[in-house]
């Protein structure tokens, strides 16, 4: 999702969030691995360029060329975030002094998360060119009579030796996340070939305390000693053009900056309005949405996005049982359909939403795409878990404006379109302890809401057990369906 917060947190909501990047998943998220077909033409087309050079060290060097754009777009990326966390730590500090946020205030952070954001798609975008390209060279280093063989068996094995040395250099958190990638398709490769020449990534992914703690030093680092490259122009490029073309979404979230602004002055005012509480049902407009703004002061639900994971899910699922408390799973159909455990598990402890097949960027899509992400994924999920979702969310929390044919789609499936309003940086940041302060900072300035963790990342189990214990101490945790049903006056179901 992306990526980062706001009026204070608010503008967080606004946001993307998760950000998954496959398309198997957004993100950097997702357990799933790409077969075959999933593969994207391009980049077939970049692997077929490469293999035609005759020279085998200069395509592993191409090869390499990924990596090195990998690792620039993360330290972009977590350099942003840490502006972003600055600036979060400055508004804060003034709620909590009773001082008023001014427009300026929260225009800044509204930037800087969405240049995060921006960062992080340029990111997504070469991770699923890389693992691609990985895939497709794995492939051929274990096919027989493959022209491309020698190469690839070749070329497979320096992969590990370019993670290793970017290990070396401090390159950490970039390395652990690409790690986790590369070893979801070995994962794969490993269950279809019985000679596989792969790598094994292992020693990066489930990384110990110590390794994310370095992993968010060196972030931090970065932030002061990070040269500015091409990158930095694109990003600002990009910025501008989507900030104009995104006017509308602006507006809308504008808005809701406005209520916050006020919440923040009275955190424990009760600033629903009568429109808002008749609203909440499927609908293309703002009655569709629930971003968890105007839910009973001191009520939170909690949300994970992105899975289920063949592992981590099973870690929130076990935080929500020792905690005694109640989430909500927003899945990608693509991993519903792959890793059926939980779905099929209807349970006190959860409820079981859908987000997207594939975590694709919906405005992007045309009308075949979207009746993939929407209709299609709707019809799968049901399929495994047994019943139709009654709540969506869009990757990235990019449903369009009001109104748009995505929200139309949602509300023909009879769904609410669920935002969020605490976003916890979980899939970005390897640091629990700092996820955690993050979304404290949060949770304090606004009271009450829907926060956004992932259940595809190791450090989100341990972040989001220290959110939730700090929530037993303050708040009231409920389901989202029951705050939903405060909210509108009347029953919402959830499978
Ligand atoms: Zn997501």
């Amino acid at each position: 999702m992306r990526i980062i917060k706001i009026s204070l947190a608010f503008a967080l909501l606004f946001t993307f969030s998760c950000q998954s990047w496959k398309k198997q998943d957004d993100v950097r998220t997702t357990a799933s691995t790409q077969s075959e077909e999933e593969i994207a033409p391009e980049n077939v087309q970049t692997f077929e360029r490469l293999m035609a050079n005759p020279d085998d060290s200069e395509k592993s060097r191409n090869f390499a060329k990924f990596l090195d754009r990998q690792k620039n777009f993360f330290d972009a990326g977590e350099q942003l975030m840490f502006e972003f966390d600055e600036k979060l730590d400055v508004l804060y500090k003034k709620t909590q002094k009773g001082e008023q946020l001014a427009d300026g205030d929260t225009d800044e952070l509204e930037k800087t998360r969405f240049q995060n954001y921006i960062a992080w798609e340029f990111s997504d975008r070469n991770l699923h060119e890389m693992l691609d390209l990985y895939s497709l060279a794995l492939k051929h280093a274990n096919t027989e009579g493959s022209p491309y063989q020698k190469s690839c068996k070749w070329i497979i094995p320096n992969v590990k030796k370019w993670v290793d040395e970017a290990w070396k250099k401090g390159d950490k958190s970039a390395v652990i996340t690409l790690a986790s990638h590369l070893n979801d398709v070995n994962v794969k490769f490993q269950a279809e070939q019985v000679n596989a020449i792969t790598p094994s990534f292992k020693a990066y992914i489930n990384p110990s305390q110590a390794m994310l703690t370095e992993a968010y030093n060196r972030s931090k680092w970065l932030v002061n000693n990070r040269p500015k490259t091409h990158l930095d122009s694109l990003i600002e490029k990009r910025w501008s053009e989507d900030f104009t073309n995104r006017q509308k979404d602006f507006e809308d979230f504008r808005i809701q900056q406005k209520d916050l602004k006020d919440t923040l002055i009275n955190p424990r005012n009760d600033f629903r309005t009568p429109q808002a509480l008749d609203v909440l049902e499927p609908s293309a407009d703002g009655k569709g949405t629930v971003t968890g703004n105007r839910f009973p002061p001191g009520k939170w639900a909690m949300t994970f996005d992105d899975g289920p994971h063949p592992t981590y899910t099973q870690g929130m699922v076990n935080n929500l049982k020792n905690n005694g408390i109640h989430g909500t799973f927003f899945w990608q159909t693509q991993n519903v359909v792959q890793y059926t455990t939980f779905p099929k598990q209807k349970s006190d402890l959860y409820s079981r939403a859908c987000h997207s097949y594939t975590h694709a960027n919906l405005p992007k899509l045309g009308a075949v795409g979207l009746d993939k992400e929407i209709n299609q994924a709707v019809n799968d999920f049901a399929k495994v878990v047994g019943e139709k979702p009654t709540l969506y969310r869009c990757p990235y929390g990019a449903c369009g404006s009001n109104g748009s044919v995505i929200r139309q789609m949602i509300a023909k499936q009879n769904m609410l379109q669920i935002s969020w309003n605490v976003d916890t940086l979980d899939w970005q940041d390897k640091n629990p302890d700092s996820i955690f302060d993050r979304t404290k900072k949060q949770i304090d300035t606004l009271g009450r809401g829907i926060i956004l963790f992932h259940d595809v990342h190791p450090q989100s189990i341990v972040a989001s057990d220290k959110v939730i214990k700090y929530l037993k101490t303050k708040y009231t945790i409920a389901p989202l369906n029951k705050l939903i049903e405060e909210s509108r006056g009347k029953p919402y179901y959830t499978p």
